[in-house]
Protein backbone atom coordinates (compact mmCIF):
# COMPACT_ATOMS: atom_id res chain seq x y z
CA UNK A 1 0.00 0.00 0.00
CA UNK A 2 1.57 3.84 -1.04
CA UNK A 3 -0.16 6.82 0.38
CA UNK A 4 -2.37 7.94 -2.00
CA UNK A 5 -1.36 11.56 -1.30
CA UNK A 6 1.96 10.54 -3.41
CA UNK A 7 -0.04 11.01 -6.32
CA UNK A 8 -0.24 14.72 -5.49
CA UNK A 9 3.32 14.77 -5.30
CA UNK A 10 4.33 12.12 -8.46
CA UNK A 11 2.14 14.92 -10.85
CA UNK A 12 3.78 18.10 -8.60
CA UNK A 13 7.11 16.03 -9.30
CA UNK A 14 7.88 12.29 -10.12
CA UNK A 15 11.47 12.80 -8.26
CA UNK A 16 9.85 14.38 -4.98
CA UNK A 17 7.11 11.38 -4.74
CA UNK A 18 9.93 8.84 -5.36
CA UNK A 19 12.26 10.82 -2.71
CA UNK A 20 9.58 10.29 0.09
CA UNK A 21 8.71 6.76 -0.84
CA UNK A 22 11.82 5.08 -1.67
CA UNK A 23 14.56 7.71 0.73
CA UNK A 24 11.98 8.93 3.30
CA UNK A 25 12.35 12.20 2.57
CA UNK A 26 10.21 14.57 4.29
CA UNK A 27 11.06 17.96 5.04
CA UNK A 28 9.04 21.73 5.89
CA UNK A 29 8.99 24.90 4.43
CA UNK A 30 6.61 27.65 4.29
CA UNK A 31 4.10 25.92 2.46
CA UNK A 32 3.93 22.55 4.01
CA UNK A 33 4.00 24.47 7.51
CA UNK A 34 0.40 26.27 5.90
CA UNK A 35 -0.76 23.31 4.65
CA UNK A 36 -0.66 21.30 8.31
CA UNK A 37 -2.82 24.24 9.48
CA UNK A 38 -4.94 24.06 7.32
CA UNK A 39 -5.72 20.49 7.77
CA UNK A 40 -5.92 20.79 11.21
CA UNK A 41 -9.42 21.01 12.23
CA UNK A 42 -9.77 18.18 8.94
CA UNK A 43 -7.55 16.02 10.87
CA UNK A 44 -9.46 15.52 14.01
CA UNK A 45 -11.46 11.90 13.91
CA UNK A 46 -14.89 12.56 14.11
CA UNK A 47 -18.57 13.80 12.66
CA UNK A 48 -20.59 16.25 13.05
CA UNK A 49 -24.26 16.66 11.40
CA UNK A 50 -25.11 19.72 9.30
CA UNK A 51 -28.06 20.07 7.72
CA UNK A 52 -28.95 16.79 7.24
CA UNK A 53 -25.63 15.72 5.81
CA UNK A 54 -22.89 13.58 7.86
CA UNK A 55 -19.49 15.03 7.74
CA UNK A 56 -17.34 12.27 8.71
CA UNK A 57 -13.53 13.84 9.55
CA UNK A 58 -9.93 12.05 8.76
CA UNK A 59 -11.58 9.25 7.11
CA UNK A 60 -9.10 6.33 6.70
CA UNK A 61 -9.31 4.75 3.18
CA UNK A 62 -7.74 1.92 1.08
CA UNK A 63 -7.99 0.24 -2.06
CA UNK A 64 -6.62 -3.40 -2.85
CA UNK A 65 -7.02 -2.43 -6.53
CA UNK A 66 -5.02 0.29 -6.76
CA UNK A 67 -2.92 -0.52 -3.54
CA UNK A 68 -3.42 2.68 -2.17
CA UNK A 69 -4.70 4.07 1.11
CA UNK A 70 -4.87 7.27 3.10
CA UNK A 71 -7.70 9.57 4.32
CA UNK A 72 -10.21 11.98 3.09
CA UNK A 73 -10.50 15.07 4.93
CA UNK A 74 -14.05 15.20 5.03
CA UNK A 75 -16.54 12.84 3.54
CA UNK A 76 -19.96 14.09 2.93
CA UNK A 77 -22.40 11.22 3.65
CA UNK A 78 -26.31 12.13 2.32
CA UNK A 79 -29.23 10.96 3.61
CA UNK A 80 -29.43 8.21 0.94
CA UNK A 81 -26.30 7.02 1.61
CA UNK A 82 -24.10 8.32 -1.02
CA UNK A 83 -20.71 10.30 -0.63
CA UNK A 84 -18.83 13.09 -1.67
CA UNK A 85 -14.84 13.63 -0.81
CA UNK A 86 -14.13 16.92 0.20
CA UNK A 87 -9.91 17.83 0.18
CA UNK A 88 -8.75 20.79 2.04
CA UNK A 89 -6.08 22.56 0.07
CA UNK A 90 -4.39 25.81 0.42
CA UNK A 91 -4.49 28.93 -2.24
CA UNK A 92 -6.79 30.63 -4.28
CA UNK A 93 -10.29 28.95 -6.15
CA UNK A 94 -7.89 26.73 -8.84
CA UNK A 95 -8.03 23.67 -10.93
CA UNK A 96 -5.01 21.62 -10.44
CA UNK A 97 -4.85 18.44 -12.05
CA UNK A 98 -2.88 17.08 -9.15
CA UNK A 99 -5.14 17.93 -6.47
CA UNK A 100 -8.33 16.93 -8.41
CA UNK A 101 -5.96 13.20 -9.30
CA UNK A 102 -5.79 13.06 -5.24
CA UNK A 103 -9.43 13.43 -4.58
CA UNK A 104 -10.41 11.21 -7.18
CA UNK A 105 -8.59 8.26 -5.95
CA UNK A 106 -10.28 9.04 -2.34
CA UNK A 107 -13.44 8.11 -4.81
CA UNK A 108 -12.44 5.43 -6.11
CA UNK A 109 -11.10 3.74 -2.45
CA UNK A 110 -14.54 4.65 -1.25
CA UNK A 111 -16.14 2.91 -4.29
CA UNK A 112 -14.21 -0.37 -3.20
CA UNK A 113 -14.68 -0.04 0.10
CA UNK A 114 -18.88 0.50 0.26
CA UNK A 115 -19.59 -0.89 -3.36
CA UNK A 116 -21.24 2.24 -4.76
CA UNK A 117 -20.52 4.76 -6.86
CA UNK A 118 -18.87 8.41 -5.98
CA UNK A 119 -19.73 10.51 -8.77
CA UNK A 120 -18.17 13.74 -7.49
CA UNK A 121 -16.30 15.11 -5.09
CA UNK A 122 -15.12 18.85 -3.88
CA UNK A 123 -11.73 20.78 -3.09
CA UNK A 124 -12.17 23.66 -0.46
CA UNK A 125 -9.95 26.33 -0.97
CA UNK A 126 -8.87 27.77 2.26
CA UNK A 127 -7.27 31.31 0.67
CA UNK A 128 -10.59 32.01 -0.55
CA UNK A 129 -12.45 30.25 1.14
CA UNK A 130 -14.15 28.68 -2.04
CA UNK A 131 -15.53 25.36 -2.87
CA UNK A 132 -14.82 23.60 -6.39
CA UNK A 133 -16.99 20.86 -7.47
CA UNK A 134 -14.64 18.04 -9.11
CA UNK A 135 -16.68 15.26 -11.84
CA UNK A 136 -15.05 12.17 -11.70
CA UNK A 137 -14.91 11.29 -15.78
CA UNK A 138 -13.74 8.59 -17.23
CA UNK A 139 -10.65 10.46 -18.29
CA UNK A 140 -9.93 11.51 -14.68
CA UNK A 141 -10.32 8.20 -13.37
CA UNK A 142 -7.98 6.58 -16.21
CA UNK A 143 -5.73 9.28 -15.37
CA UNK A 144 -5.45 8.37 -11.58
CA UNK A 145 -5.30 4.59 -12.41
CA UNK A 146 -2.61 5.04 -14.40
CA UNK A 147 -0.62 7.40 -11.77
CA UNK A 148 -0.95 5.15 -8.97
CA UNK A 149 0.86 2.35 -11.66
CA UNK A 150 3.67 4.73 -11.71
CA UNK A 151 4.20 5.56 -8.60
CA UNK A 152 4.19 1.31 -7.76
CA UNK A 153 6.82 1.62 -10.57
CA UNK A 154 9.02 3.84 -8.62
CA UNK A 155 9.42 1.21 -5.64
CA UNK A 156 11.37 -0.89 -8.76
CA UNK A 157 15.13 -0.72 -7.31
CA UNK A 158 16.88 2.78 -9.14
CA UNK A 159 13.95 3.87 -10.29
CA UNK A 160 14.55 7.40 -8.19
CA UNK A 161 14.37 9.72 -11.83
CA UNK A 162 17.08 12.45 -11.77
CA UNK A 163 16.72 16.13 -10.75
CA UNK A 164 15.26 18.33 -13.15
CA UNK A 165 15.40 21.76 -12.13
CA UNK A 166 12.50 24.08 -12.88
CA UNK A 167 10.01 26.41 -11.71
CA UNK A 168 8.07 24.10 -9.39
CA UNK A 169 11.61 23.69 -7.12
CA UNK A 170 11.33 26.49 -5.74
CA UNK A 171 8.11 25.75 -4.14
CA UNK A 172 9.48 21.98 -3.10
CA UNK A 173 9.49 21.44 0.77
CA UNK A 174 12.65 19.18 -0.60
CA UNK A 175 14.49 22.23 -2.12
CA UNK A 176 17.37 21.92 0.16
CA UNK A 177 18.28 18.54 0.78
CA UNK A 178 17.37 17.12 -3.75
CA UNK A 179 19.59 20.46 -4.36
CA UNK A 180 18.21 20.42 -8.50
CA UNK A 181 20.52 22.60 -9.39
CA UNK A 182 23.56 21.02 -8.28
CA UNK A 183 22.54 17.41 -8.37
CA UNK A 184 20.25 17.69 -12.21
CA UNK A 185 21.41 16.39 -15.58
CA UNK A 186 23.25 19.49 -16.15
CA UNK A 187 24.49 20.57 -12.77
CA UNK A 188 27.83 21.80 -11.25
CA UNK A 189 28.28 18.29 -9.53
CA UNK A 190 27.43 16.09 -12.44
CA UNK A 191 29.48 17.90 -14.61
CA UNK A 192 32.34 18.04 -12.12
CA UNK A 193 31.54 14.09 -11.68
CA UNK A 194 31.67 12.77 -15.61
CA UNK A 195 35.36 15.19 -15.33
CA UNK A 196 36.79 13.26 -12.56
CA UNK A 197 38.68 10.60 -14.41
CA UNK A 198 38.89 12.04 -17.68
CA UNK A 199 42.34 12.77 -18.91
S1 LIG B 1 13.48 20.24 -5.78
FE1 LIG B 1 12.62 20.07 -7.85
S2 LIG B 1 13.53 18.18 -8.74
FE2 LIG B 1 13.86 18.14 -6.50
S3 LIG B 1 12.14 16.97 -5.72
FE3 LIG B 1 11.56 19.13 -5.57
S4 LIG B 1 10.47 19.58 -7.48
FE4 LIG B 1 11.56 17.65 -7.79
Amino acid sequence: MIALSLLNDYLYCPRRAALKIVEGWRSANAHTARGDLVHEHADLVGYEVVKGVTLLRALPVWSERLGLNGKCDIVEQRADGSHCPVEFKLGQRRKWVNDEVQLCAQALCLEEMFGRSVPCGAVFHADSKRRREVDFTVELRRQTELTARQLHELLTPGRVPPAVYKPACEECSLFQTCLPKATGEDGRATRLAKQLFQT
